[in-house]
């Protein structure tokens, strides 16, 4: 039905209406006698609804066909109502809890007229230099898989034609977090195979969830820029996948074809962009300047044009804008109203993630009667909100000191505030003495480090991810007064701060939460609300060992604990061979400060009867696999039980242990639960040295427990 709508559509377009339907172009930057000849498909970055409304009755009334304009922004974790950056959306291990927070950011920005937003980035990276890990959902392809998947649902909905639905735009793809060195827009250089096992699945499995839009990314692939790039668009989106929704570029990418070196000019960028199938050019002027003359050289076609009209116009009919082009704010809910507000706390309390909590100095106890709160993020409304964000306002963030300094009241506890830095990146403590006598004269000190939020994102990387300016100081000194210091770690990514681990009791690393970090925050401090976060990226002990992550490669030389000596410890003109010949370094050995999936509880659990119940199965069954978990402590909790599995021998070598399953599951104290997993045995394959997927036959070890170092452990074989 709405293709025939499309096609007859088409059928009445004229060349210069249809290149019209492949440009997006930013607010303000382009005029209405545009919109009128019918020269615009899109606009980014428009969110005056008034404005909005006004272009959309000259595209719907005085353009010849009346064909409704897409309002497009970047609504990344949150419209008004600021999320958890992606990156802490993902430590949940919560896909319902994320899909509901991308209902409610649609919901919100569709009230501001919004209909497409460029979101989930599903980038696997496993390098915290680079800025925007924070858009994404950290180094595992199977949990950024179903991250990005409960977006696009969240976002889309279940009926796209309802006013709430925005569409999903998947980016970028592809290996834009395989940046070399973490540097933004640098190079990746890839092979194939991990193409397809690691950087492949989330964007595959956003596709099959119905995402109506993808985008490539900057950098090159291989030394072809993604834009620009048939390989990875055309034959693996398109032809593979066989995907119809819209590819929109990245900001200008077409232009950088040219800086990039792979274009000659903007007509050559704008052929070659257009041959991988890029459907619509944002904000570069190439699209709407060459196309036409390039089908006239006969370079393009008319079909292939019709194509990626039909591709964006089936978008605009499928979410009804055709019937309902205009948005009126009184018909949708009101911006973070007490539900909204309610999920972001939610999403925060469960994305804190517990590193440390010695003698159980969490939750704090009743005993406790006076707080000192020193550091730069205990009252920075702006920074807890993270990186990405368009819409939300410092005005709305509730920040830790408030929340607590309101929890303290009710419990008649005292509590004083030290900023002591004015910046996470400023070099001088301010007001030493106070911070000093406030440090020394409460029962507990909660610390807040971290990163300011420009410190993540697009372009904003960091070659040393050490806690900035003087917070080790900060910390050294606060903690030479006081022993009981809890530290809370807001940052846009796993930060190195090995050196102040042994200065603190306790350990929670908070991320970037948004606007409800200060009461979910509040909750976990006082123990309303138990940690259930899990790390969704390894986390270095220093930054030289990046890149570090759990699913690596067995070396034919594998450190052990016994292997190596400590570089301090070697004795002077040690013979070459003395110290052993091991995949360590000298000075950090071959270990993470914290694995993937760590993550601590107020509570203990344990997993037992770990039982296969079909240990040798095909390629074809699936498997099925049951553990026991229990909470032995005296609190209710979440807890995520991790699988993860090992194909010992095959043709080519397979991780020591990778991801295949996790639930997040709650259980009251005392209280023991049965969990099942089937997982198809098909997701145990791997592309094989001719490129081919293949589940080879053999032994499998097979782990559940509630990080990557699990230990309990059984075996299955594949026939
Ligand atoms: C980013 C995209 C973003 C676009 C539009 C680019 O710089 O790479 O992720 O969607 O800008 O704002």
């Amino acid at each position: 039905m709405t293709d025939q709508k499309v096609q007859s559509l088409i059928a009445r377009m004229t060349v210069d209406e249809k290149i019209g339907q492949l440009v997006q172009k930013n607010s303000g930057s382009f005029s209405d006698s545009c919109v009128q000849a019918g020269g615009l498909g899109s606009v980014l970055n428009e969110i005056d609804v008034e404005t909005q409304n006004r272009i959309q009755k000259i595209a719907m009334k005085e353009s010849r066909l009346g064909i409704p304009v897409l309002f497009a922004r970047d609504v990344i974790h949150g419209f008004r109502t600021i999320f958890p950056i992606p990156l802490a959306q993902a430590a949940t291990w919560d896909p319902s809890l994320v899909e509901d927070g991308a209902r409610v950011a649609a919901t919100e920005a569709a009230s501001s007229g919004i209909r497409w937003t460029f979101s989930p980035m599903v980038d696997v990276c496993r390098d915290p230099r680079w800025g925007r890990v924070s858009e994404g959902f950290g180094e595992d392809p199977l949990l950024a898989s179903e991250m990005g998947a409960a977006m696009v649902r969240g976002y889309q909905g279940n009926d796209l034609r309802n006013k709430t639905a925005v569409a999903a735009c998947v980016k970028h793809f592809a290996a834009y977090g395989w940046a070399e060195g973490g540097r933004d827009y640098n190079s990746a250089n890839i092979p194939e195979n991990d193409l397809y096992d690691v950087i492949f699945p989330p964007f595959q499995r956003c596709a099959t969830e119905g995402a109506l839009s993808f985008m490539p990314s900057f950098n090159d692939i291989n030394g072809i820029p993604a834009t620009g790039n048939e390989f990875l668009l055309k034959h693996v989106l398109r032809n593979e996948w066989n995907y119809q929704g819209i590819l929109l570029s990245d900001w200008v990418s077409i232009t950088q074809l040219v800086t990039h070196g792979y274009a000659e000019d903007g007509k050559d960028a704008a052929l070659k962009a257009f041959n991988a199938t890029v459907d619509m050019d944002m904000a570069s002027p190439f699209y709407e300047t060459y196309l036409k003359e390039l089908l006239n050289e006969g370079k393009i076609s008319i079909k292939e044009i019709d194509q990626a009209v039909a591709r964006v116009l089936k978008v605009k009919f499928e979410l009804g804008l055709f019937d309902n082009p205009y948005t009126n704010p009184s018909d949708f809910p009101k911006l973070l109203n007490e539900k909204n507000l309610e999920t972001a706390k939610k999403t925060a309390v469960e994305s804190a993630v517990l590193l440390k909590n010695e003698n159980h100095t969490l939750p704090l106890n009743q005993k406790i009667k006076s707080i000192a709160i020193i550091g730069p993020l205990a009252d920075a409304p702006h920074d807890q909100m993270g990186t990405w964000v368009m819409d939300g306002k410092k005005q709305n963030s509730i920040t830790p000191l408030t929340s607590i300094q309101e929890k303290a009241k009710e419990l008649g506890i005292k509590v004083s505030y030290e900023r002591a830095l004015t910046l996470s990146r400023s070099k001088e403590i301010n007001n030493k003495d106070a911070v000093i006598n406030a440090a020394r004269n409460a029962d507990v000190v909660l610390l807040f480090l971290g990163e300011e939020s420009i410190l993540s994102g697009e372009s904003h990387c960091r070659a040393d991810i050490d806690l900035p300016g003087a917070q080790e100081e900060l910390a050294k000194l606060v903690a030479a007064q006081n022993k009981t210091v809890v530290a809370i770690i807001m940052a846009g990514r796993p930060l190195t701060f090995e050196k102040i681990i042994g200065e603190c009791s306790s350990i929670l690393f908070a991320w970037h939460q948004g606007t409800m970090a200060g009461p979910a925050l509040a909750d976990l401090l006082f123990g309303v609300e138990s940690p259930s976060g899990k790390l969704p990226m390894t986390f270095p002990q220093h930054v030289g060992q990046i890149p570090i992550y759990y699913s690596h490669r067995n070396t034919g030389k594998p450190a052990t604990n016994q292997s190596w000596e400590k570089m301090d410890d070697i004795q002077a003109e040690a013979p070459q061979l003395s110290i052993g010949n091991t995949s360590h370094y000298l000075d950090y050995g071959f270990e993470p400060m914290y694995p993937f999936g760590y993550g601590l509880s107020y509570t203990n659990f344990e997993y037992q009867n770990l039982k296969i119940e079909n240990d040798l199965v095909s390629a074809s069954d699936t498997l099925n696999v049951s553990v026991e978990l229990r909470n032995t402590g005296s609190v209710d909790a979440s807890e995520v039980a991790q699988l993860y599995i090992r194909d010992l021998v095959a043709s080519r070598v397979q991780p020591m242990k990778v991801l295949k399953g996790f639930q997040k599951v709650f259980l009251k104290k005392g209280e023991t639960k049965t969990l099942f997993f089937r997982i198809p045995v098909r997701e145990f394959g791997f592309h094989n040295p001719e490129m081919k997927f293949v589940v080879e036959p053999g032994k499998f070890n097979l782990w559940i427990g509630g990080d990557s170092n699990a230990t309990l452990m059984t075996t299955f074989d594949v026939k």
